[in-house]
């Protein structure tokens, strides 16, 4: 799935997200009731590790940034959806039917357990932290599948709030100036080929780094020496993504080429990336030129 993904073949993310739910999220949840709530913190991981793999977004890419820009569904909202669902579904099994018996399995098996370790304790710890009404053993506050949409969904809002919330605290971050409304961005869903998205993606996530069709090209701060300072001219600038997009002479034939509508405002260093205009398609598949452009310059002038 991946690589139809990454090859291009599926470019638009709204489907990637429902492709990842049905083939990857669909085994992962599988019988998660089980085992999940002690391994929450793998389950998130998981998740994260996809869209990382997607985007071609290092660690250093905090999750907060990931969510607001592709609006994906936290997984830990899946996973309270499937376990409220099967807590409901023991209301209306008879006592001698196969889930009830794995019901009580799990909690026959925790009197052999360190009660902090035990199943009752572990699935309670998890939805107290998310401020869901908590179980009792024997079911008789389970919620019906209608609250269970509320709750699920009340709690999927919460996570977002707590994005905003972290989003808010993190003034000085230029992601947080450039996220102007809450839901995925535009161009994810666009026509836009899949490397393009990519490469504006991570361009603006503020990375010292831009993937392009395939190749990576590592900017400032990710190689020593003589590649973290560019010195045309006496420019003595860092070389980072405006470097090379507004300032650096090596690459003015590609500026002139496909910037000229972003070139006509002076822009800086700190706000460059507010400076575009995201939502226009034929300016973001222009920058993605440029970038074909400058990578192969980079190329030539890397082999001096
Ligand atoms: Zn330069």
């Amino acid at each position: 799935m991946m690589a139809a993904c990454s090859k291009g073949k599926i470019s638009n993310f709204k489907v990637q997200e429902q492709l990842f739910n049905s083939l990857c999220r669909s085994v992962l949840l599988y019988a998660v009731v089980m085992w999940g709530c002690k391994k929450m913190e793998e389950i998130i991981s998981f998740q994260f590790y996809f869209l990382r793999k997607l985007f071609y977004l290092q660690n250093e890419v905090s999750r907060w940034k990931i969510l607001l820009e592709t609006n994906a569904r936290p997984i830990e909202n899946s996973f309270l959806n499937v376990l409220s669902k099967f807590l409901n579904r023991l209301r209306s099994k008879r006592k001698d039917s196969l889930i009830f018996g794995c019901y009580e399995m799990l909690i026959k098996y925790q009197s052999k357990m360190n009660p902090k370790r035990s199943w009752t304790c572990m699935v309670n710890k998890v939805l107290e932290e998310w401020k869901v009404p908590i179980l009792n053993l024997n079911l008789s506050h389970i919620a019906t599948a209608c609250q269970i949409k509320k709750i699920v969904a009340s709690h999927r809002l919460q996570a977002i709030n707590h994005l905003v919330e972290t989003m808010c605290s993190r003034q000085n971050d230029v992601y947080s100036k450039l996220k102007a409304k809450i839901g995925s961005e535009k161009y994810l869903n666009s026509n836009l080929n899949f490397s393009a998205k990519k490469l504006i993606f991570q361009i603006r996530i503020n990375l010292n780094y831009v993937t392009h069709a395939g190749k990576s090209c590592k900017l400032n701060g990710s190689r020593s020496g003589n590649y973290s300072i560019c010195d045309i001219f006496n420019l003595q600038d860092n070389e980072d993504v405006y470097h090379v997009m507004y300032k650096c002479p090596h690459y003015s034939g590609g500026r002139f080429l496909f910037h000229r509508d972003i070139y006509r405002k002076t822009v800086n260093r700190d706000n460059y990336l507010l400076s575009i205009d995201w939502s226009n398609e034929k300016i973001l598949s222009n920058i993605y030129k440029f970038w074909s452009y400058a990578m192969k310059v980079r190329n030539f002038l890397s082999t001096y």
